[in-house]
């Protein structure tokens, strides 16, 4: 059985590293404390803002540049996130596709550097559509984001399915259904059949990133069969979190 996975998206929060330290080590002692023997089936990663990373000892990151070093101003390389002890780095979320026009090429060239160093990427795959015109979007992400990645290299990569209109900070929201998200998974997994062939895309983990808490958290792995999910707004709030951690530990079979 595939480790679950847990991935706490903080986004650009919290507003100061007191207020960070606080939420990781609470974070940290309640995943430790709550289920020792299940948790082992759970691995979760927490993903700060970049300037926290150093204090943290954190083993996710939101981005990486797609160069080890240079001129260009304001980026980190997977290398510097490598050499921190980050082991997973958050690719093409949907906020940078947005507010940054981050391109599919460039998530690409993203991909295949945080490889490169031995990061796991966590490619987020998204749409504001439904039905059709979200898998249309999709499949065309996906084609071009895993231009030339190897067979070998895409069971190293984690997407993430991430139905833009279920993640809390949309105007609007609305919870998506365990219906629409496994709908949502072996649509991913199809594309990674075409893409590579059907061994292979078994071996990829496909989570799930939109408003997931600790009520809902069982029904995304449970019913939808997703391998994971990506928390953003619930992933703040220490108890929640831990909650839903321990929600999904229940449920992994030892
Ligand atoms: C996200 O932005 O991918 C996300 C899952 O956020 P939230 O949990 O806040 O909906």
């Amino acid at each position: 059985m595939k480790k679950a996975l847990v991935v706490a998206n903080w986004k650009m929060n919290p507003a100061t590293p007191r207020e960070a330290k606080q939420l990781f080590n609470l974070v940290k002692k309640g995943i430790k404390n709550a289920y020792p023997e299940r948790s082992r089936r759970v691995e979760v990663v927490i993903c700060p803002p970049f300037v926290y990373l150093p204090v943290l000892k954190a083993n996710g990151a939101q981005d990486c540049f797609w160069e080890e070093k240079g001129a260009f101003t304001g980026e980190i390389s997977p290398l510097m996130l490598k050499d921190l002890g980050v082991k997973y780095v958050i690719i093409g979320h949907s906020e940078r596709r947005r507010n940054l026009n981050e391109t599919d090429a460039m998530i690409n060239k993203k991909l295949k550097a945080a490889l490169k160093v031995g990061l796991r990427p966590i490619l987020c795959v998204s749409s504001k559509k439904r039905g059709e015109a979200a898998r249309k979007e999709m499949e065309a992400q996906l084609k071009r984001a895993l231009v030339r990645i190897k067979k070998s290299e895409i069971k190293n990569i984690i997407i993430t399915y991430e139905p833009i209109w279920a993640i809390s900070t949309t105007k609007g929201s609305v919870v998506a259904t365990p219906k629409n998200t496994r709908e949502g998974g072996i649509f991913i997994r199809k594309n990674l059949t075409k893409l590579f062939n059907k061994n292979t895309a078994k071996k990829v983990k496909i989570i799930y990133g939109g408003s997931v808490d600790s009520k809902s958290i069982q029904g995304f792995i449970k019913d939808a069969q997703m391998d994971g999910v990506l928390v953003g707004a619930a992933s703040l709030k220490a108890k929640e979190f831990i909650a839903a951690v321990k929600k999904l530990a229940q449920i992994r079979k030892i």
